[in-house]
């Protein structure tokens, strides 16, 4: 049933969609979708100097490959500065807001003083009762809200609870700035407002910002939406979440072979829970999600847990789904013959890989060119001894009149009966011909894809060699 609920991610594209940034993205989309509600994008661009539009396209891909789809067009910031600049006009108009002419040399003067009484620098409001026709000659102001100065501030976060804030250590904060352009401040309370937002869910980063952007609300006479604030994403070790741990972009972890659904199971349990529920379809978690269950302490970036999750999500993949997802993440087209193989190979391969990239590794038996570069440990299966029981394999398996998994594997078997071998004596050698590697999918199922032809041609080139 639709409602009214709207969330919005508001991301500011000074860099890639980083992993915080898409687990916030995520928790407004489930919230939105939860509640029937609508999840709207806003790109807070108004840093023209740090925002690229690189930045931007990479936001917006890295949501499309997680799939957290917006609703209607991304909403620009900057595009909207003079409505902002309307807003503050509007506080100054009713008296919620004043010129300021105070010198960078006084607000200078009033940080020094301040660090030298110990406390948090904080503009004094010289200019809060002042008439403007006081103002020096050729002045440029900045319009500064007229915070107030008794009582408090309260923000009930669904996250934080009851938060509170003394008004006298809130100093009256720029809306404006001397060349008339917006402070973010101003601009995320107009926005949020203008585009109809009820719930705002963002990094606990953000809750002082929450105490300032309350009372611009109160004095535009606006509503102020529910709030949640999230904890940051801590790395194993609990230190805030670096490069080091893993904070890259989406698209890194789209490289390194994550698929999306596996990074949003991932991301919706980091600080989120639901009893001990590990594994959710994307409708599980739409229909659990609920900002309650929401933690406050910063949750723990663990690669390892995302690589298992990986895994699974990999082994109950489709066939021929996981072979597109490997499409999009190598260069070269697939060819259809290719195609036939990988998905026939598929059960195999997906049984041990953790990430696509192993899952393409591990077929590099399907692609490698004759003859096959081994690796060192395939090598070393392969020394002399080895060499001369695959030169008497050959021949058993070339007389096989059918040539299938359970064919090969009787065969094989048989002959390391008859030559007193144990399995593995001719079973690693007949891997490492086969693959290149010492670990493959089952080596009957890797000699059925290959078929008859080429399995017998990387036996011989082994002991021609
Ligand atoms: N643009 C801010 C950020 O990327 C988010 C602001 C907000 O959600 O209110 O951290």
């Amino acid at each position: 049933m639709p409602s009214n609920v709207v969330t919005r991610f508001a991301p500011s594209p000074t860099g890639y969609l980083h992993i915080g940034g898409a687990r916030t993205a995520l928790f407004n989309w489930l919230y939105a979708r939860r509640f029937g509600g609508r999840m709207l994008l806003r790109i807070e661009d108004t840093d023209r100097e740090r925002s690229t539009q690189g930045a931007i396209d990479a936001i917006l891909d890295g949501m499309s490959w997680l799939g957290l789809d917006w609703d209607g067009e991304p909403v620009h910031q900057f595009a909207r500065a003079d409505r902002h600049r309307e807003a503050a006009e509007t506080l100054l108009g009713s008296g919620h807001a004043y010129r300021c002419f105070a010198t960078a040399e006084e607000l200078q003067q009033m940080r020094e003083t301040a660090r030298a009484e110990g406390r948090a620098p904080r503009y004094d409001g010289r200019w809060r009762d002042r008439d403007p026709s006081e103002a020096p000659a050729g002045a440029k102001p900045v319009i500064r809200l007229r915070a107030p100065t008794e009582g408090e501030t309260a923000i009930d976060d669904a996250v934080q609870g009851r938060v509170t804030w003394q008004n006298r250590d809130l100093d009256d904060l720029v809306l404006l700035r001397s060349d008339g352009n917006p402070t973010y401040m101003l601009a995320v309370v107009v926005d949020d407002h203008d585009m109809g937002v009820t719930q705002v869910i963002r990094g606990d980063d953000h809750l002082t910002n929450a105490a300032r952007q309350a009372q611009i609300y109160k004095a535009l006479g606006w509503d102020v939406p529910a709030m949640a604030h999230i904890p940051l994403i801590h790395g194993a070790d609990g230190a805030k979440l670096s490069k080091r741990h893993g904070a890259l972009g989406v698209e890194a972890y789209r490289d390194l072979g994550y698929l999306p659904a596996a990074l949003r199971n991932y991301l919706v349990r980091l600080g989120w829970s639901h009893g001990d529920q590990e594994v959710f379809s994307t409708d599980e978690m739409v229909a659990a999600f609920d900002l309650k269950a929401i933690g406050r302490s910063p949750a723990r970036f663990d690669f390892a847990k995302l690589e298992n999750l990986n895994g699974r999500y990999i082994r109950e993949s489709d066939d021929t789904a996981l072979v597109d997802a490997i499409q999009r993440i190598v260069p070269e087209p697939i060819t259809p013959k290719l195609r036939e193989n990988l998905v026939a190979a598929m059960p195999g391969l997906k049984e041990r890989a953790k990430t696509l990239v192993e899952l393409l590794d591990s077929a590099y038996y399907l692609t490698a060119a004759r003859p096959l570069a081994l690796d060192d440990k395939a090598k070393g299966l392969l020394g002399d001894d080895a060499k001369t029981r695959l030169g008497l394999v050959i021949p058993a398996l070339e007389a096989l009149e059918e040539w299938s998994a359970t064919a090969t594997e009787a065969e094989v078997r048989k002959f390391a009966e008859a030559q007193g071998l144990k399995l593995g004596q001719i079973a690693q050698p007949l891997r490492a011909a086969l693959t290149g590697r010492a670990t493959s999918p089952p080596l009957f199922d890797v000699m059925a894809v290959l078929g008859r032809e080429e399995s017998l041609a990387r036996l011989r080139d082994q002991i021609t060699q």
